[in-house]
């Protein structure tokens, strides 16, 4: 789960992280009130939604000339312009597609006089088992260039989470953003403190850029600050921490992905165009791989799980083929705690109400296989059913094939 940059926000400053003074905002007069809270006299409006490249992105209803989604502002009166401007237009960027996203919040946030910007992020690196903190001395917009041009100004720390987060890595850390000195020391301490934030709250991921070296004040001290951030959650470990859980914006969301979590059902979109239906996350996984095999692509990853009802195959029925790519679907269902002949009726039940128009393949095995099969041969609708795994898919295949 991901959530809005202000919010994360929140959570580092719960640990002690320096942020600078900013209000959140759902309407054009709350980010007046929010910025007349701030000290001034530089403030930035900034756009909230699911997704980096605001700076750089582009609002679809605006001229091509207008600024992005994160403006600097010199009065009050600036903070009002920008924020008519861009709340509930849709601000495009090199992270929302083509479609872009429509601003609904805004942050209006102390203006930073910036010495340099840095990059620093954490994320759970599966290929180690472990947490990788990537830190760059070229933070800023252009990090994915970085990133392909030159790779070697990207360093690495790997953490071993049973072993946790030791000194020498802040020193590692502060080393590879090249500190030295009072910098060097707050940049040791707030790793740790990220670390800390990312480790406790079952983080995926947690990106600063930029991390930023303010400008040195009159008596010549210079800061970091962190002034933007994105994280991103476990899902499975939402559980643990209700007050993340609260902070989930579902209209950021894909609207089918947040429909089938309603119906507690695992439901990811993908590209392809044969829906999948399937009991079991490992039996989903194995029916997407045999649909690549046989030269087509899967259009979702979707698992019913263990204890499907009808109303909830239904349910799954409807959500699949709201995906206007779907031009057939595979219906795979070992039935074990599930019994075959209760998925039948759902699949009927559900073909029935949807007016099915596309070609449907069942796969049924396990508990109550031959009255499963009774009902969909039963059904009067045109469902093919498969022996097995391997012959369901190319079934599905020649079917979609035929209809094209
Ligand atoms: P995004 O990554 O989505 O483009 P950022 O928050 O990183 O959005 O903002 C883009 C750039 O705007 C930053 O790299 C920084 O140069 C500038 N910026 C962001 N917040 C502030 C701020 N509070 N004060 C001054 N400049 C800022
Ligand atoms: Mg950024």
């Amino acid at each position: 789960m991901n959530v809005h940059e202000y919010q994360a926000k929140e959570l580092l400053k719960e640990h002690g992280i320096a942020i600078p003074a900013g209000h959140a905002a759902l309407t054009v007069e709350e980010a007046v009130e929010g910025a007349k809270k701030l000290p001034g006299p530089l403030y930035v409006v900034k756009a909230q939604i699911h997704a980096g490249g605001r700076g750089k992105g582009k609002f679809k209803e605006l001229p091509e000339d207008a600024k992005g989604g994160v403006r600097l502002a010199f009065s009050l009166d600036e903070v009002e312009s920008h924020a008519k401007e861009m709340l509930g237009n849709t601000l495009v960027t090199i992270q929302t597609g083509d479609a872009g996203k429509q601003v609904n919040r805004l942050y209006v946030t102390d203006g930073v006089d910036i010495e340099s910007e840095y990059y620093l992020a954490m994320l759970v690196d599966r290929a180690t088992g472990r947490v990788a903190m990537v830190a760059s001395t070229e933070g800023g917009m252009d990090i994915e260039d970085v990133a392909h041009e030159t790779p070697e100004k990207i360093t690495t720390i790997t953490i071993d989470p049973a072993q946790g987060f030791m000194p020498h890595h802040a020193r590692s850390v502060a080393f590879a953003l090249g500190l030295s000195g009072d910098l060097n020391k707050q940049c040791q301490k707030l790793a740790k403190q990220l670390y800390d934030a990312f480790t406790a709250s079952d983080c995926d991921m947690l990106e600063i850029n930029p991390l930023v070296e303010t400008k040195p004040d009159a008596d010549g001290n210079a800061s970091l600050l962190v002034l933007d951030t994105k994280m991103s959650f476990d899902s499975n470990a939402l559980y643990r921490h209700p007050a993340i859980e609260a902070m989930r914006d579902e209209t950021e969301e894909d609207p089918a992905e947040v429909e089938a979590s309603e119906y507690d059902l695992a439901y990811i979109k993908l590209d392809g165009n044969i829906g999948c239906m399937v009991n079991g996350a490992g039996l989903a996984m194995a029916t997407m791989d045999i649909i690549k095999l046989n030269g087509a692509f899967p259009a979702n990853f979707l698992d019913v799980g263990g204890g499907a009802t009808t109303e909830k195959v239904t349910a799954a029925f409807k959500i699949i083929l709201k995906d206007p790519a779907v031009e057939g679907i595979l219906v795979n269902i070992f039935g074990g705690i599930m019994k075959c002949d209760i998925i039948a009726n759902g699949v009927v039940q559900a073909a029935k109400d949807v007016n099915l128009q596309v070609p449907l393949v069942v796969r049924l095995e396990g508990t109550n296989v031959e009255a499963g099969k009774e009902i969909l041969a039963n059904s009067g609708l045109a469902i093919v059913p498969a022996d097995d795994l391997g012959d369901a898919a190319r079934k599905i295949v020649a079917e979609v094939k035929k209809a094209a």
